[in-house]
């Protein structure tokens, strides 16, 4: 029986934290004999930023090949440290990269997808009885360049790995205790949830909520793989994220609140087929991820466009909007910083009405300010005055969640 454990920065992101996940790694090991394990590690906390930011200050234009060989290094580097420790705490550990792994990818350095998972080596050292590191977030591809599978992808590889392996359980620690009803240092209230919906953990995601990242919980969900999330400092049972919860599900389990968007939008597009294509295109060539889209009713032929973009993209995006309303004949291109947005999820959704009008009415009462709102089925997210982001977050989790 195959158990696979990943590890994140946080939780290995200095000696001694990594000698506390060994010492976790071993007596699990010394208590269930029969388990072979396989832990994937991400880089130390803060490593792969810093990375990052070294390469911005030498070279203007950053070249994937190069970025990927280095940002690589990071998880080379925990998951050394990870085999060395638990090899003086007693126990047998070998550490592979993520090409000794048989991680096989694609050629898009930087955000490479995993084609295949050769799990030969990895059987094999676990068939001498050592444990397995291997390094989170990277691969190889059939030229045979390192090539890494874009932030936060630790947990792809683990989620990847658990599958090819057959594993019985997947389980991802990081330095929280699992997945709460909101941020728990932002909502005094906030509950810790024993079981989530692949759902609604991927809305969570992406409404910008730290919980696992999505490309994971997706491949988990293509699967069936649970998840079983939780922090290495505790004991405490964490929250699996699986198929539907056995008990009924809450109308809303969960609110989020992300502060690190901004609104763009085109004025005076005028209101004919494609045009939205011709605007969206190159934003999503440029690799910008667009949420919120809003078109406003047409007037006179024409209409305004608004949508959200993370904060850090949103130079990048109003040079390419602005361009494009150049090309299309479409008025000034405007933005807005200062807004925040405020989501609730749940699976409830589906067949209970009116619980938009109740998140609404709740925001009003607050005397807070609607400016954009998108649905899905099981999420509403309303985008509101960034000084009343927090306010809104705790109204609509008291309104909620019981
Ligand atoms: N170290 C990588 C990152 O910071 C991958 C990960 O942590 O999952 O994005
Ligand atoms: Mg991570």
């Amino acid at each position: 029986m195959i158990i696979v454990q990943k590890y994140g920065g946080s939780s290995l992101a200095t000696a001694a934290r990594i000698r506390n996940v060994a010492k976790k790694i071993v007596a699990f090991r010394r208590r269930k004999k029969g388990i072979s394990l396989v832990i994937v590690v991400s880089a130390m906390g803060g490593t792969t930023d810093r990375l990052i930011n070294l390469a911005n200050m030498v070279s203007k234009s950053l070249q994937g090949r190069e970025l990927d060989r280095l940002l690589a290094t990071g998880e080379e580097v925990s998951s050394s440290l990870l085999a060395l420790a638990i090899r003086s705490q007693g126990s047998s550990a070998i550490s592979l990269t993520g090409a000794e792994a048989g991680v096989i990818t694609d050629r898009a350095h930087t955000k490479a997808k995993i084609l295949s998972l050769d799990t030969g080596r990895i059987r094999e050292e676990l068939k001498r009885g050592r444990i397995v590191i291997v390094a989170g977030f990277q691969g190889i591809s059939d030229e045979g360049e390192i090539t890494t599978l874009g932030r936060g992808a630790s947990d792809l590889s683990a989620v990847a790995l658990a599958k090819a392996l057959d594993a019985e359980q997947c389980e991802i620690f990081s330095n929280v205790k699992g997945i709460y009803t909101a941020d728990p240092s932002k909502v005094r209230a906030a509950k810790k949830i024993s079981q989530i919906s692949y759902d609604e953990a991927l809305e969570m995601a992406g409404c910008g909520a730290q919980v696992m990242q999505g490309r994971a919980i997706e491949l988990a969900k293509k699967f069936g793989i649970p998840l079983f999330t939780g922090s290495s400092f505790s004991k405490e049972k964490g929250t699996i994220i699986c198929k539907e919860p056995i008990v009924e599900a809450p109308l809303v389990s969960n609110v989020t609140l992300n502060e690190a968007e901004a609104k763009v939008s085109i004025f005076r597009v005028l209101d004919r087929p494609g045009i939205a294509a011709r605007i969206f295109a190159p934003i999503a060539r440029a690799g910008i991820n667009v949420d919120m889209i809003v078109q406003n009713v047409s007037k006179a032929g024409y209409t305004d466009l608004s949508f959200t973009v993370a904060i850090e993209e949103l130079e990048r995006t109003i040079k390419i909007a602005k361009k494009i309303a150049r090309q299309i004949g479409a008025g000034n291109v405007g933005f807005d910083k200062d807004v925040a947005r405020v989501s609730i999820i749940g699976l409830g959704m589906i067949s209970h009405p009116g619980v938009a009008a109740r998140m609404f009415s709740v925001l009003a009462k607050n005397g807070i300010n609607i400016k954009m709102i998108t649905t899905s089925e099981i999420k509403i997210s309303t985008v509101v005055p960034k000084k009343d982001g927090k306010k809104a977050l705790r109204a609509v989790h008291k309104e909620f969640i019981k």
